[in-house]
């Protein structure tokens, strides 16, 4: 009888230890998506400056002709650009967990996002004096929200940018695979070694510390990787080694899966 009593007992305590274990659970979730609420106001509200100031320092810059000045006015703008870009990679984050991510499905004119992303860039483009060639047919499309695509293919046209040296190209591909499109972003910039290449997808992993400078966090790639998957898409590298270039493969179906479609209602063609 005491046994049966104390199989009763531990039953009514582990009974009450998973209700407060899920109760608990339940108040982080809430909590987190709290923050990550929080985090999107202010994102917006310190990103939303930012936007024109990025594009108006360099038009100041070219005309002022003050050397002094020019030194100021060049790493204000550096100094304008990392925050923003700072900014959306802490915005990506916090949309990461959200449903309102895949609340935007639309159809993508790859070639004019892309030429969008490139002259987001254009101050870098013009001070590493870069060749950016989108060689994407006007036709190419696919189905996604525009965030989403801003979210990867910016991180990936912001490396090959940043990663370029001065005189360098960069191209932008596509091959069309029936129902699947496959996006090639190749630069000629400082590569990446074969013990690093299978980790630069990892958060926070820079593969060389030494050679970074100001905006890198180890965090776009791992940022794209996961936005890709919510589309079943996949992200690949390749490079020959260090100094000899990179180029990254983004696989993605041109129409949303199944998983999408159950969302019918939001998608807007
Ligand atoms: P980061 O902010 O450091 O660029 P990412 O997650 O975008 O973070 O990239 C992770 C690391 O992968 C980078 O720190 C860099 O070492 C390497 N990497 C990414 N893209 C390139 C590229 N195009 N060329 C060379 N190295 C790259």
């Amino acid at each position: 009888i005491e046994l049966d009593e104390m199989r009763t007992q531990l039953l009514d305590m582990n009974r009450d230890l998973d209700y407060r274990v899920r109760k608990r659970t339940v108040q982080i979730e809430d909590l987190l998506k709290q923050k990550d609420e929080f985090i999107q106001i202010i994102g917006h509200d310190l990103k939303t400056p930012l936007t024109p100031l990025v594009a108006i320092l360099p038009y100041i810059r070219k005309k002022v002709t003050d050397p002094e000045l020019c030194e100021l006015l060049d790493n204000t703008i550096e100094d304008v650009s990392t925050i923003r870009k700072l900014v959306t990679t802490i915005l990506d984050l916090a949309q990461m967990n959200s449903l309102y991510m895949i609340s935007d499905i639309q159809k993508i004119h790859i070639r004019e996002m892309i030429d969008q992303i490139v002259s987001d860039n254009a101050y870098l483009i013009h001070q590493k004096s870069l060749k950016i060639t989108n060689n994407i047919p006007d036709e190419y499309q696919v189905l996604m929200s525009p965030m989403h695509f801003e979210t990867i293919l910016g991180n990936l046209i912001g490396n090959a940018i940043k990663y370029s040296f001065i005189n360098g190209n960069v191209t932008i591909d596509a091959t069309d695979l029936g129902d699947s499109v496959m996006l090639s972003i190749k630069d000629e910039g400082i590569g990446i070694e074969p013990e690093h290449i299978s980790r630069v997808f990892e958060e926070f992993y820079r593969a060389d510390n030494s050679r970074h400078e100001r905006g890198s966090h180890g965090l776009g790639l791992a940022i794209a990787k996961r936005v890709a998957e919510i589309y079943h898409g996949i992200i690949t590298v390749e490079s020959a080694g260090a100094g000899k270039g990179s180029m990254f493969h983004l696989h993605l179906k041109k129409n949303p899966d199944t998983f999408l479609k159950k969302r019918e209602g939001l998608i807007q063609t």
